[in-house]
């Protein structure tokens, strides 16, 4: 039987010199969702990824993904458990081109030798064609990274996430920069990752949110404000006030 949930999070708190930045938050991700967080500058949103993803220390609560419990794992154990994470500036090596860019975040397996490493090398570079399809680089294999534009170098980002094989990916304002046919074309990239894995984004782009999401956490002050369809967290009242309205 698939299970409900891929991750859990439940009370998840972090107090940074007794400022509860993140405070009790408990909230539960589908296989195949897109969840999009929204809300104020300082609400929490990307402390919450930190956390995750085991940058920063939980003060309290439990994240488990599957049946593991990541606040105890460190950040590398955490990706290897499957979970990516892309922060908000894109850091791909501007002198390599988008092929070794990619090659350079192939999963690492065992080395091996002649005819097998020959085979490994075939296969590798048909997973980095694959990828770069899906990220709109199919083109531009063998340019610099430094001349690519903005969206052109998140995606290459996201790519290199993608090349892991993540069953959750965590995204922080991808399309912060980005022109609107650039927005269109990554909205389009996440509905299609999300085929075969989960995806948390941290968005301000409510036309954007409303391409993508599955279901939206809207955090203030480190809780749950609101929480639903884009249509129910639209209308409501709080998150008119505290969020939307401004
Ligand atoms: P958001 O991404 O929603 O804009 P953040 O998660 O970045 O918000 O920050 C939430 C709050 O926590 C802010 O008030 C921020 O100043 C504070 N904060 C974040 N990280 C730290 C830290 N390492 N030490 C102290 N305060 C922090
Ligand atoms: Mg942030």
């Amino acid at each position: 039987m698939q299970e409900r949930f891929i991750l859990q999070v439940e009370d998840l708190t972090v107090s940074f010199d007794g400022f509860k930045a993140v405070d009790a938050l408990s909230f539960y991700v589908e296989p195949n969702e897109c969840r999009v967080i929204i809300g104020p500058n300082g609400a929490g949103k990307t402390t919450v990824l930190d956390l995750i993803c085991g940058r920063t220390k939980a003060t309290a609560g439990s994240v488990k993904f599957h049946d593991q419990e990541l606040l105890t794992m460190r950040e590398d154990q955490i990706v290897n458990a499957g979970v990516g994470r892309k922060f908000q500036t894109p850091s791909v090596y501007e002198d390599l081109t988008v092929f070794e860019n990619l090659e350079l975040s192939y999963p690492k397996g065992h080395s091996v030798f002649g005819a097998l490493a020959f085979k490994r090398d075939a296969e590798v570079r048909e997973r980095i064609e694959e990828i770069a399809g899906t990220i709109f680089l199919g083109d531009q294999l063998d340019e610099k990274a430094a001349f690519l534009s903005h969206g052109q170098k998140q995606w290459l980002e996201i790519g290199m996430l993608l090349i892991q094989d993540p069953e959750l990916l965590m995204l922080d304002e991808p399309v912060a920069g980005m022109s609107v046919a650039e927005r269109k074309k990554t909205a389009e990239l996440l509905n299609r990752i999300i085929q075969d894995r989960s995806v948390i984004v941290i968005e301000h782009d409510m036309g954007f949110v409303a391409d993508i999401a599955t279901r939206v956490t809207v955090l203030h002050q480190g809780k749950t404000l609101s929480e639903g369809s884009m249509e129910r967290v639209q209308n409501d009242p709080k998150v008119v006030e505290v969020y939307l309205g401004h």
